[in-house]
């Protein structure tokens, strides 16, 4: 069992680090919310005051932060993760961050000999506490390897992705795929059901057609149709409209940085800021269904 320093105990990461404690690791958390501490204490992670304190002696550091301002100061600022961790001491940044930011940290690792991955996840919030996230990893395969074993107490699949930044890149992609992907849902059963036709006839033919796509298997934004989707619980989150809006902008970033035309991911990052504008940013994503039928957040 490990040492594991682990930094950023919100949403995702406290329950992060309470899987790698029941699995046996002797996990040292920090964060600046006394809340997020407590919360962590009451999961079996020991409590630190500062980052240095948290990392003393781990032989991996974990983090799990709001974006790359916030990455960039945690591991390269004063009283940060590389003036304080031992040497060898493998490092695993789990944020949602920009590119660039993500491959600066890796620069700033390595010229001080640290092997550090990128390693954003999905799953979300219950995919946190069940432990069945999944891993997109950039950095060296040898530390991938290293990583495996608490990728596994954490999460479901963990898939390297290839070099620094590419876990960044993959995961910018995927919820690109998946933000154009529920607004296509969206437009769809819109307009069958103004048409006359029942969404649930749309959703029997569509979900065995070649229209079928995960989020409209899973996460279907017309009430009654998925069980277990938000749009059954008044669309709480679920995976929130403020963090796909992000994530749109992340994946915007990258393409204007690249030089790639991603029209279809520019309009959807458009519509999620509307949808954020218009008061929903804390509803589930799939509540875009419901602006673009005209409707506010009150009706
Ligand atoms: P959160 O705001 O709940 O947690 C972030 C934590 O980081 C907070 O407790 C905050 O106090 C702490 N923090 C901020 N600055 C810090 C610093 N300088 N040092 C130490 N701790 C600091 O957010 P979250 O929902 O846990 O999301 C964390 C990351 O996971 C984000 O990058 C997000 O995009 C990503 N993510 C979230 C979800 C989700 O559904 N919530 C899903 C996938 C990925």
């Amino acid at each position: 069992m490990a040492a594991i320093g682990f930094i950023g105990l919100g949403n995702m990461g406290g329950p992060m680090a309470a899987n790698l404690a029941e699995a046996g690791h002797d996990v040292s958390g920090f964060d600046p919310s006394e809340a997020a501490l407590a919360k962590a204490r009451e999961h079996g992670v020991h409590t630190a005051k500062t980052i240095a304190e948290a990392v003393a002696g781990a032989q991996t550091v974990v983090s799990m932060l709001p974006a790359g301002p916030q990455v960039r100061e945690v591991y390269t600022g004063t009283g940060g993760v590389l003036e304080n961790a031992l040497a060898q001491c493998l490092l695993i940044d789990c944020s949602t961050i920009d590119v660039d930011s993500a491959r600066a940290v890796h620069a700033a690792a390595e010229e001080r000999g640290y092997a550090l991955l990128d390693a954003p996840v999905s799953g979300g919030v219950a995919g946190a506490e069940a432990g069945q996230l999944t891993f997109m990893v950039g950095g060296a395969e040898d530390a991938f390897d290293c990583a495996k074993g608490l990728f596994d107490s954490m999460g479901k699949a963990a898939v390297h992705a290839g070099p620094a930044g590419n876990g960044q890149v993959a995961k910018a992609c995927n919820n690109m795929i998946l933000g154009i992907s529920m607004l296509a849902i969206s437009e769809a059963f819109t307009l069958a059901e103004r048409q006359g036709l029942d969404p649930r006839k749309l959703f029997d033919i569509s979900s065995q057609a070649s229209g079928s796509c995960w989020a409209m298997l899973n996460h279907n934004p017309v009430p009654g149709l998925v069980e277990t989707a938000a749009a059954n619980r008044n669309y709480a989150p679920g995976f929130s409209a403020d963090m796909m809006w992000k994530d749109l902008k992340l994946a915007q970033d990258a393409a204007m940085r690249a030089g790639v035309a991603t029209p279809m991911g520019a309009n959807a990052q458009a519509l999620y800021a509307a949808l954020v504008n218009a008061g929903w940013g804390g509803k589930d994503y799939s509540a875009i269904y419901r602006l673009l039928r005209g409707e506010t957040p009150d009706s």
